[in-house]
């Protein structure tokens, strides 16, 4: 072993890197995880975990506190702009999900849980990040954004979509990042609408907001995205910025859209991103490689960004794990095992998205469609044999 044993950093404590941490920690590595912020954070629209992934979590022993933090949702009603409901659906009528094989949880609990399960095996360090790699052949020596200077056997990238481990080390977002056409804004807000265990969806051209009960009645969870020809750089991606924005754009509408405008002004917790996938020819360098978003983000349009990152990094804390000291076998492996896997998972997105028309003409068509047949069109048993397209091994 080179002089700094067997430390390896991971960056990033949301979904992809306490899930790396989880494991390498079990085959006995020493795991080190700085996230840029002050604390795991919270927030975020309920996400699925589905196929694949469960097995993952199953073999964390997250299977009880999964199941109890799951949201059960019953139905998810479509309503048009006129804010009449067109079609109400079962969520895994349109998601090709499971029912009671999935979850469904809010992005930040299950950003919490999996903290919960691996803070005694790896060592947080919130507050930071790494300003410098410098990948020695043997080691890689890392600079903090807090001055310490550390050695490590190899860093691994969990900082999601934007990641800079990803700019340091392979190059630039632009060169990566394929943009989908959307911008999304989520935030929380008292359950002002009385949902109860249910999803309600208003679409029309260019535009869609999507609300979610949550565990607890008190909140939901709200989700406005719209379709956009030219996406905001990184400093246009500011919150308030994004409000006035998101303002224009469903100024006019009805449904509960005034009110939701009157909410994200005042929520604390909103977050805005543009709706991409990141699509690389490599995943590592040297000893240096990517997990999660980070490497293969695939989108919320796909529903599958927290179950690809889950199990991602399973199979990469195994790989790394088989083959000792040896960063271009492991790394080949990782890609040659979930290559295919996370691209098929990608292509999920399609080219168009049913929850944002792209004009009047199309938009009839869809709610007529729905209106009269009651489905969605996407091949469900052609996606849920995708999201169990990984063969989890020992
Ligand atoms: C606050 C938040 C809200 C989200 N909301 C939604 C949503 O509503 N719907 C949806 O589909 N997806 C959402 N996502 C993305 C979703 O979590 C991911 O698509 C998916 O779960 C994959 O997770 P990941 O761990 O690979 O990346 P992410 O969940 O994006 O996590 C990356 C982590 O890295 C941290 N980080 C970033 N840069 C650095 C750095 N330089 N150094 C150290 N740490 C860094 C971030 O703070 C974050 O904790 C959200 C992500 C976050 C962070």
């Amino acid at each position: 072993m080179p002089s700094c044993g067997s430390k390896i950093l991971i960056s990033g404590a949301s979904i992809a890197g306490p899930t790396l941490g989880y494991w390498l920690a079990e085959y006995g590595f020493d795991v080190e995880i700085v996230e840029r912020s002050s604390e795991v954070r919270g927030g975020g629209y309920p996400i699925d975990l589905r196929g694949s992934a469960m097995i993952v979590a199953d073999r964390m022993g997250m299977t009880d506190q999964l199941r109890r933090a799951h949201l059960d949702i019953e139905a998810l009603t479509l309503f048009d702009r006129g804010g009449e409901a067109i079609v109400a659906l079962r969520p895994e009528e349109f998601s090709g999900g499971t029912q009671g094989l999935d979850v469904e949880v809010p992005r930040g609990d299950l950003a919490m849980l999996l903290y919960e399960r691996t803070r005694d095996r790896c060592t947080y360090h919130f507050n930071d990040h790494v300003v410098a790699l410098d990948d020695r052949g043997d080691a890689v020596e890392v600079e903090f954004k807090s001055g310490r200077r550390e050695r490590y056997l190899y860093v691994i990238g969990a900082d999601g979509l934007h990641s800079s481990t990803r700019g340091f080390a392979l190059g630039p977002e632009d060169a990566f990042v394929r943009h989908l056409g959307y911008f999304f804004i989520g935030f929380t807000l008292p359950n002002v609408f009385g949902l109860d265990r249910e999803q309600q969806v208003f679409s029309t051209v260019g535009r869609m907001a999507g609300l979610s009960s949550l565990r607890s009645n008190d909140r939901i969870a709200a989700l406005l995205t719209v379709a956009a020809d030219e996406m905001p750089s990184a400093a246009e991606r500011d919150i308030d910025i994004q409000r006035r924005r998101f303002r224009a754009h469903f100024g006019e509408d009805g449904w509960h859209i005034p009110r939701l405008l009157e909410e994200l002004d005042r929520a604390d917790d909103a977050y805005c991103d543009t709706v991409s996938q990141i699509r690389m020819p490599a995943w590592s360098k040297g000893r240096i490689a990517l997990t999660g978003d980070a490497a293969h983000a695939p989108s919320f349009i796909t529903g599958q960004g927290s179950s690809l990152a889950l199990a991602g990094a399973y199979v990469l804390a195994g790989e790394l794990a088989r083959h000792l000291d040896d960063p271009a076998a492991a790394f080949a492996r990782y890609e040659t095992e979930y290559r295919p896997f996370a691209e098929a998972n990608q292509n999920l997105a399609g080219k168009r998205w049913q929850f944002i028309p792209t004009d009047p003409e199309s938009e009839l068509q869809r709610n007529q469609r729905l209106r009269e047949s009651g489905l969605p069109t996407a091949p469900m048993e052609q996606k849920r044999a995708i999201h169990n397209g990984l063969e989890i091994k020992d």
